[in-house]
């Protein structure tokens, strides 16, 4: 399996998401984690079947996955993971988490990066208590999601799952994936908003074309 590499790795963020497809607001948070929580690596990993992801057709996990690769390739402390795709049924953070944890041992600190939208979620994801015991959250802050309704969300979480969620201010980026998408589809520019590469990639073959 792709993994963080084999030395040995005392601090790393994985950062989850579609990829449907990459842009420059994951990429931003990325490396603000990396910067802000000294971290050595930010392992991106696309999802295979997201469970949350049941209104649209999610693309191919293969052109995810090399736009993921593409728009990551040329930072050294960024890595791709394809550890939820080869995984059959659909993509919980909680398995990726345990895994890593298994393959690095407890001494090895693991974060998980989300953008403030995901951490008003985090209360319907698998399994978070254990996910909380393995890893620590940081959300980034995102334009659409309200700083005070995050903060108060955050304040009414348990003690031992609020203190395992960091709020990292990021500079703002709106963009999202439903927005490119659905630029493309009316072919319109998505010029800057993403890796020129990936933006390459989506043309070459065809995606998110009606
Ligand atoms: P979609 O519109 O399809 O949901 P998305 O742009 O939200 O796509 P995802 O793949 O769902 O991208 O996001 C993966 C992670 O990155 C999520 O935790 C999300 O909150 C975070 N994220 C996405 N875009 C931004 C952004 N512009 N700023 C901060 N965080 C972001
Ligand atoms: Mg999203």
């Amino acid at each position: 399996m792709q993994g963080p590499g084999k030395r040995k790795i005392r601090r790393f963020a994985i950062m989850g998401g579609t990829f449907d497809p990459i842009h420059y607001g994951h990429l931003v948070a990325a490396e603000a984690a990396l910067d802000s929580f000294s971290l050595e690596q930010v392992l991106f990993v696309p999802s295979g079947n997201p469970p949350h992801k049941k209104e649209y057709p999610v693309t191919e996990a293969r052109h995810r996955y090399l736009m993921t690769i593409l728009a990551v390739a040329t930072n050294p402390h960024f890595e791709v993971s394809t550890v939820e795709m080869d995984r059959p049924g659909y993509s919980y953070a909680i398995d990726t988490v345990a895994e890593f944890h298994k393959i690095y041992g407890p001494d090895t600190e693991i974060y998980f990066i989300t953008g403030a939208d995901a951490i008003l979620e985090i209360l319907t994801w698998k399994n978070v208590e254990r996910l909380m015991e393995l890893c620590q959250f940081i959300a980034a802050t995102r334009p659409g999601t309200n700083l005070d309704v995050l903060h108060g969300f955050l304040d009414k979480l348990p003690e031992n799952l609020r203190r395992r969620i960091h709020l990292m201010e990021v500079p703002a980026l709106a963009i999202s994936s439903t927005d490119i998408r659905k630029r493309v589809a009316q072919g319109r520019t998505i010029k800057y908003l993403l890796p020129e590469s990936v933006e390459q990639y989506i043309a070459k073959n065809n995606l998110y074309r009606p």
